[in-house]
């Protein structure tokens, strides 16, 4: 799984022109690693080779060739994932607007199936053909309600 995953990452690199460097390889390995996302701080720590100054851009080209996602949060902290098409993983996440954690939440596959065929409906009907969906919940973790 993780050959394989260096080698799917290397070879979306190299769409863009892009080589899998030691540090982005590195940076890869961190997130695949982990258990959440990840705010570029805490891939630091894990990745003590890796210059802070070369660790954003190289996350912005990991972003850019879709091997990595940059997820949104209320705070100014981006945490990073690698992406499903990677990991083949679907997933959610929850995010809390008071402390800015993520955590990622996996929903049973029948609501899954159930909630594409809603979701497929309602885009259907504006001519969008859906490939997939992205969607996170808001609130307040339970350390913060
Ligand atoms: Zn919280
Ligand atoms: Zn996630
Ligand atoms: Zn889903």
């Amino acid at each position: 799984m993780t050959a394989e995953l260096h080698v799917l990452a290397a070879a979306r690199l190299r769409r863009e022109d892009q080589r899998y460097t030691s540090n982005r390889r590195a940076l890869v390995d961190a997130l695949q690693a982990a258990d959440g996302p990840l705010t570029i701080p805490e891939l630091l720590e894990r990745c003590p080779g890796v210059p802070q100054s070369s660790a954003y851009r190289n996350l912005a080209l990991l972003e850019q060739a879709r091997v990595v996602h940059r997820i949104v949060t209320t705070d100014e902290f981006a945490r990073f994932e690698l992406t499903e098409e990677l990991t083949e993983d679907h997933h959610h996440h929850l995010i809390c607007s008071r402390c800015g954690s993520v955590t990622d939440f996996s929903v049973p596959p029948s609501l899954e199936r159930r909630l594409e065929k809603a979701l497929d409906e309602v885009a259907g009907a504006t001519g969008f053909a859906a490939e997939h969906h992205r969607f996170d919940l808001v609130g307040r973790c339970a350390d913060c309600a």
